[in-house]
């Protein structure tokens, strides 16, 4: 499915000019929250609504949210249900760039996975948040990233089930999921730089990124890395006395 068709071009060049280096249309695993969405912060109002607290962003230090505002079982309930009501999601703003990115991965003939955690229930909801901001996609992927309990519906896969494709690339901020897509999957991430995310990453397949302007850069880099390594391969088969 996709919200907004887009002609694939015979010659896969990216309308950024950085990417010379690879030789054909790449699938892209693109996150939703937190790197096309901006979502968590905006969960900070919230929860001085809904509780009184003041958390701030930069405070939000650990992935699990319970952790991160100090709530109960049943407030974190609460507050989650809230989150993933249709009229809350429909009300995040894209993160700054991302539709761009993603219009020119799409110009360039690349498909875009758009791979969320988010719970079965809200899946009218996201897809119809991306049709209102014109975010192009080839498929939009549930997965029980985070075990959630009742989220055994047919139309979320399990991470087993994930692991069983194939992606070139991955924009994630989850650093578990990362760790995950890096290492069982072997796919390059650029991991989104978030406060939940910055304990030390020392993989070769995760680069942390700030914005998604530094992600052009950061495909480049990776490309020419990838290009100079097969050029090395064949050399060294076809250039040994
Ligand atoms: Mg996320």
């Amino acid at each position: 499915m996709k919200t907004k068709e887009k002609p694939r071009g015979s010659v896969p060049m990216d309308t950024d000019g950085f990417d010379r280096h690879r030789s054909g249309p790449e699938r892209m695993y693109v996150d939703l929250d937190d790197v096309i969405s901006r979502t968590t912060d905006t969960y900070g109002a919230v929860i001085e609504r809904e509780f009184g607290r003041q958390v701030r962003f930069e405070d939000l230090v650990s992935f699990d949210l319970k952790i991160s505002f100090g709530l109960t079982d049943k407030e974190f309930h609460y507050f989650f249900d809230l989150v993933h009501q249709p009229d809350v999601l429909m009300g995040y703003e894209p993160v700054p760039g991302a539709v761009a990115m993603l219009d020119g991965w799409a110009d360039a003939g690349h498909e875009i996975d758009i791979v969320t955690g988010r719970p079965y229930f809200a899946r009218e909801a996201s897809l119809a948040w991306l049709e209102r901001h014109r975010v192009p996609f080839t498929d939009f992927t549930m997965v029980d990233k985070y075990n959630r309990a009742g989220n055994n519906s047919s139309s979320v896969i399990t991470k087993e089930q994930l692991g069983q494709r194939h992606y070139d690339l991955a924009v994630e901020d989850s650093r578990e999921t990362a760790m995950f897509l890096a290492d069982t999957m072997g796919v390059f991430v650029m991991l989104y730089d978030r406060p939940w995310n910055r304990h030390p990453v020392n993989h070769r397949n995760i680069q942390r990124i700030y914005s998604w302007q530094e992600i052009s850069a950061a495909r480049n880099t990776r490309n020419m890395q990838l290009t100079t390594s097969n050029h090395l391969a064949v050399c060294h088969q076809v250039c040994k006395p």
